[in-house]
Parts: structure tokens; C-alpha cells; sequence
């Protein structure tokens, strides 16, 4: 059939379909945060990675930092653990009192997103999905008194102790397995229920580069992990198409060191260098520098969602908000 609309309208009328963050100015605004483990931001930006490119093409992509201040009273290690606790909290390891990745004495004086959501409107629907359960059970502290007995509305995590289903390998390609399971529901749940605030932790990532270093096998788990966020991204896609909007961040939790890229956990610029990818557009002249934090995401999430903490979290938050308009 003939096309009866000049390719360059159809373009237009394409772009216009796909344009993010449509829908009316008091369509239901909703937000999901991806964490990709341990991705430095030079290998992020070497290795094709079009899904992620694609989103950060509707809004942004920078580079970002963890650690906290070095030499400071909150520098934070660059390990994964305290880095998913800085996201959630805003606060750096002096306050949240995550250290490490076992043995986790979380503070949970410092209120995590979630509560922060969960305690602002009950009805907000909450999903986490996760290739470790104790970014929910231990750092969120779910069901905790002393974490304000949140409860996430939706869960799906744990697989990492089913060895039955996913049996252990040394080469942990139960993890990839783990990851692509989680994905799949994330991108289920998230176009079937559309929930408020939801997180996805995906680890492959940064078990591939503990294994063998910066070099082919890391990079081919990259581009594994960018078309899991594209999978996401398409699930949100549908959900704006219904007239919602949707906040997207991508980031990771560390980089890793300049010399194999198997560890990380030191000071170094290369393990202390992150980046944030976001399909949001009005970004402030902090982010696109390249100066935000890991601590900045969830202040810019609440203030897409239009909740404030009260002051008093508000008041212990260390970061601020990298969109310069809501
Ligand atoms: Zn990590």
C-alpha cells in the first residue's frame, strides 16, 4: 500500500508517539531505578550499548560518583552493599553504617525511598526485583519495627538461594540466569500493574568482571545487561502510551580498579567514577557536568513523584535532586 503520509510527517508523528513523558500534566507519575553492578563509567561508555544509549537519548547520560568524600568523614567504600545503601538513603556509609556486603548493620534512623514513599501515601504500590535478597530484607530491613515495618507491595528476589531451580556454578552463570529471570517479571509486572516506585537490581555484571577482569567476557555481560534495561524500558514505554509518566534511572553502585578491573572497594578514580543514565530531560547543570552522586537519585525520584520526606529525613539527606524541574 502506497504510504500516504510524507515520510518526514510520519517521522514526526512517530517521534511524537514515542515522545517520554507524555501524558497530561497530572497523569499518575510513577519510577524505576535499574542498578547494574559494578560497571565502571569508561566501559559503560566504550561497549555498544544501544538500549541504554536509546533512553538517555529522551533524557540524559552523565558520569556520577560514589564514595562519598575522600578523606572525609563520609567517605564510603566503593563496595556494592554500601553504595546500594547509599542510593536508597541518600546518606553515605557515616550515616546508613553499611560498610561491607556481609555482617550489614544498617541505621535505619536514615529512611530508605521506599519508607520515604510507602510512608507518605500507603496506597503507592512498591515492587522490588532482585538478584539478592538482602538489598530487601537486611538494607531496606522489610518487616523490621526499627525500619518502620515497610512492607514492599510486590517482591521477587531470593532466587539466589534456590539451587534447585538455579544450581551453582563457579562460573556463575546461575547469576545470569537469576538476572534474566527478574528481568522477565520486571518487565511483566511493571507493563501489567504499573507500579509507583519499583527497583530492579541485576548482578551479573560485576561477578563477570570479579572472575576475569576488564576484556571481552565483561564487555559481552554489558551488552547483556543493556538489553535487560531495554526489555524494562519497553514495559515503561507501554505504560506511558497509557498516559502515564515514568522516571527511569540506570546507574551502578562502584567502578572497579584501574589495573585487571577484577576488584574494587579502594579510592582510586576509576572505582570512585559512576554514571547515571535517565530518560528525564530538565537536568541540572550538576548532573550534566558530571558532578552528581549516587546520593542524588533518590531526591530526584521523590521529586518526580511529587513526595517530600518529612523534614526531619529530609534534613539528614545528602543529596539533591539532578532535575532542575519537575
Ligand atoms: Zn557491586
Amino acid at each position: 500500500m502506497r504510504l500516504l503520509v510524507p515520510s518526514v510527517l510520519l517521522g514526526l508523528l512517530l517521534t511524537a508517539c514515542h515522545r517520554p513523558n507524555a501524558g497530561t500534566p497530572d497523569a499518575p507519575r510513577k519510577a524505576v531505578f535499574i542498578l547494574l553492578d559494578g560497571i565502571p563509567a569508561d566501559v559503560i561508555e566504550r561497549v555498544p550499548t544501544p538500549f541504554i544509549d536509546a533512553m538517555a537519548k529522551d533524557g540524559g547520560y552523565a558520569r556520577a560518583h560514589v564514595g562519598g568524600e575522600l578523606g572525609g568523614k563520609t567517605e564510603t567504600p566503593t563496595i556494592s552493599a554500601p553504595g546500594y545503601m547509599s542510593l536508597l538513603t541518600s546518606t553515605w556509609a557515616n550515616k546508613h553504617n553499611v560498610w561491607n556486603n556481609d555482617n550489614q548493620k544498617p541505621n535505619y534512623d536514615y529512611w530508605s525511598i521506599f519508607r520515604i514513599v510507602e510512608t507518605a501515601d500507603a496506597r503507592k504500590q512498591t515492587a522490588i526485583f532482585s538478584t539478592w535478597l538482602d538489598n530487601r530484607t537486611v538494607l531496606l530491613g522489610e518487616g523490621k519495627p526499627q525500619a518502620g515495618g515497610l512492607t514492599l507491595d510486590y517482591a521477587f528476589d531470593g532466587f539466589e538461594r534456590d539451587t534447585v531451580r538455579f544450581p551453582h556454578d563457579r562460573a556463575k552463570q546461575y547469576i545470569l540466569a537469576i538476572d534474566q529471570h527478574v528481568t522477565n517479571e520486571a518487565a511483566r509486572y511493571i507493563a501489567a500493574e504499573g507500579p509507583d516506585l519499583s527497583w530492579v537490581y541485576l548482578e551479573y555484571t560485576d561477578d563477570v568482571a570479579h572472575a576475569n577482569g576488564d576484556g571481552d567476557r565483561f564487555d559481552v555481560a554489558v551488552q547483556r545487561a543493556d538489553s535487560m534495561v531495554g526489555r524494562i524500558y519497553a514495559a515503561v514505554q507501554q505504560r506511558e502510551r497509557r498516559g502515564e509518566r515514568w522516571m527511569v534511572v540506570v546507574t551502578t553502585d562502584h567502578g572497579r580498579d584501574a589495573v585487571t578491573g577484577r576488584g574494587h572497594g579502594g579510592k582510586s578514580a576509576r572505582e570512585r567514577t559512576t554514571w547515571i543514565a535517565t530518560n528525564q530531560r530538565d537536568l541540572t547543570a550538576r548532573f550534566t557536568r558530571g558532578e552528581a552522586a549516587i546520593v542524588d537519585i533518590a531526591p530526584s525520584i521523590l521529586r518526580f513523584l511529587r513526595i517530600e520526606a518529612s523534614p526531619a529525613v529530609a534534613a539528614q539527606m545528602e543529596g539533591v535532586s539532578f532535575l532542575s524541574r519537575d
